[in-house]
């Protein structure tokens, strides 16, 4: 599963799961560009990339700037050229009773998963179809793009928003050779679970324990999260899938707590 002469966009990969895949593309052979809110993460991460010997770029991307997305796709394609992958990963998590969710709040969440995969496709998509290339654009989905859970409403909205992206992406890819698929990991100890960990625990009335392991693990077939590798892997093998055999597909990565 190798990405030699590749270049791949991940967008928040500052930190978390994106990071993880901007890593493992960049020992995969691929060109990386480090797309953040948090400027600092992302040129401090290419930074150490590049002292690995890889080919890498940091650049500061509000996904849910037009603007920011655009010049951030010019950034990628003035350093390497091509764009073969886009990682549309950025996202937050927002917890509250849906009686008591501020509009802004879930205006701000739809905005990031939704306004940012759909700005970072239709940038990445241009220059795809005009290079005649080919190309392949994964979206970080989740289980929460298949099933439910309380308090997080503008979430599962979003993450099954995004597969519906995903099938119009492949529907219209298709032509021009442009692929795409969704992964929808279970439960990865990030920054963006360990926040909620504590806020779940007090909105549910339970301990920070029993939120892990009977909320988050519940349904697995193990008690396990789902790793940083666990997810990066899935992510390099749809990166380098040949053929559009694998295309319009949500690919559930969740220690079985999902199965179709
Ligand atoms: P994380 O908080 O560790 O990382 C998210 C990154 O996105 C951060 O670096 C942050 O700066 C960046 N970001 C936030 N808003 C942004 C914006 N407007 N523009 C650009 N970058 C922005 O979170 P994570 O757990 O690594 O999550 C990454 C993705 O994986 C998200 O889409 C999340 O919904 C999804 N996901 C996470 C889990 C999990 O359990 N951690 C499970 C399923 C899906």
């Amino acid at each position: 599963m190798r990405l030699d002469g590749k270049t791949a966009l991940v967008t928040g990969a500052g930190s978390g799961i994106g990071k993880h895949i901007a890593e493992t593309f960049v020992a995969a052979g691929a060109a990386v560009v480090i797309g953040d809110l948090d400027a600092g993460r992302a040129t401090d991460l290419a930074g150490v990339l590049r002292a690995r010997g890889g080919r890498a770029l940091g650049v500061r991307m509000d996904v849910t700037s037009e603007q920011e997305v655009e010049g951030a796709v010019a950034k990628t394609l003035a350093a390497f050229d091509r764009i073969d992958v886009l990682v549309s990963n950025a996202g937050i998590q927002i917890v509250h009773p849906l009686e008591q969710f501020p509009f802004a709040e879930w205006k701000t969440l739809l905005a990031v998963h939704l306004d940012g995969a759909f700005l970072a496709t239709r940038a990445c998509l241009k220059h795809m179809y005009a290079r005649g290339g080919g190309g392949t654009i994964l979206y970080m989905g989740s289980v929460h793009s298949k099933e439910a859970s309380p308090l997080k409403a503008p979430y599962v909205t979003a993450k099954h928003g995004l597969a519906g992206l995903c099938k119009v992406v492949a529907k219209e890819g298709a032509a021009h050779g442009v692929r795409t698929n969704i992964i929808c990991p279970g439960f990865v100890r990030t920054a963006l679970v360990e926040k909620q960990i504590p806020e779940q625990a007090s909105a549910l009335g339970i301990s920070p324990a029993e939120v892990v392991s009977k909320v988050m693990l519940k349904e697995t077939v193990d008690g396990e999260f789902t790793t940083l590798d666990d997810v990066a892997q899935v992510a390099l093998f749809l990166a380098t899938f040949p053929s559009n055999a694998l295309t319009g597909q949500a690919v559930v990565v969740s220690h079985g707590w999902h199965m179709d």
